[in-house]
């Protein structure tokens, strides 16, 4: 059975007091009507991750990082390591996210170094796919995402995909408001199995965690999550805010058989 999970990025928002603030209101949630079937992931800013991880300490809160080096140590001017982010707390690592790609001009290459280093590391990795609007308007879905798992996975086996969480994010839904109609996620998710079956070995695809990521709020939530190959969601907007972040676990909740 593949266990949802609702993973909040909380992006480049909150200050530490904050951040900390977010997180108590989330574990007191979480302690109030502990989620049976659902796990809950939290993603701050890299500066808050050692005071959050005293806050999620002793909860099922995950905890973990929105980047990472693609080096264990070195001359990185303003990069966080593995062993740092698990010094702080953090077990789990964001890896591909568009911004990250976009901005920040993150290859495949990278992103596969990256995804290899946090897996050595024992840390759990959500790597970030999805095409951008001009590829959809192109029919290039497909081939975006399938090359995205190809170069982003390579070398990667059976084994590795058991502490890696696909998340499909449609880079023109991030954001925007304008979220992946159920029926448009459930079909890239459903491509997306077969696409793991290809590049790593086939079954694999069907025991891999896969979200949904892009506008996801309390109001679309339970439709796309309801989805057979949607196994839960990755979300910004929504997340900095506990009543609706909770909203979301709810509805997962909800869904889960
Ligand atoms: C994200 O940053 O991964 C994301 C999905 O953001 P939003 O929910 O705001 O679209």
């Amino acid at each position: 059975m593949r266990k949802k999970v609702i993973a909040g990025n909380w992006k480049m928002h909150k200050t530490i007091p904050e951040g900390v603030r977010l997180a108590k209101s989330i574990v007191s949630k979480m302690e109030k009507k502990p989620p049976a079937k659902t796990e809950v992931q939290i993603f701050p800013p890299y500066i808050s991750i050692s005071a959050i991880s005293q806050v999620v300490k002793g909860s099922k809160v995950g905890l973990g990082a929105q980047n990472m080096a693609w080096e264990e140590q070195g001359a990185l001017t303003g990069e966080i390591s593995p062993t740092m982010i698990k010094s702080a707390g953090g077990k789990y690592v964001l890896i591909g996210h568009s911004e990250r790609r976009a901005y920040f001009k993150e290859d495949a290459s990278m992103i596969n170094k990256k995804i290899k280093l946090a897996l050595k590391n024992k840390l759990k990795v959500i790597h970030c796919v999805g095409e951008t609007l001009e590829e959809r308007e192109q029919n290039l879905t497909r081939d975006i995402v399938l090359n995205q798992i190809e170069w982003d996975l390579k070398d990667l086996k059976a084994e590795h995909m058991r502490n890696l969480v696909i998340a499909y994010e449609p880079v023109w839904a991030i954001g925007t408001g304008k979220t992946a109609t159920p029926a448009q996620a459930q079909e890239i998710h459903a491509f997306l199995r077969d696409a793991v079956d290809a590049v790593i070995a086939e079954g694999v695809g069907k025991k891999t965690r896969i979200l949904y990521g892009g506008s996801v709020k309390p109001e679309n939530a339970e439709g796309l999550l309801s989805q057979p190959d949607i196994d839960g969601a990755l979300v910004g907007g929504a997340c900095l805010e506990a009543g609706s972040f909770w909203k979301i676990v709810q509805a997962a909740e909800k869904v889960s058989k």
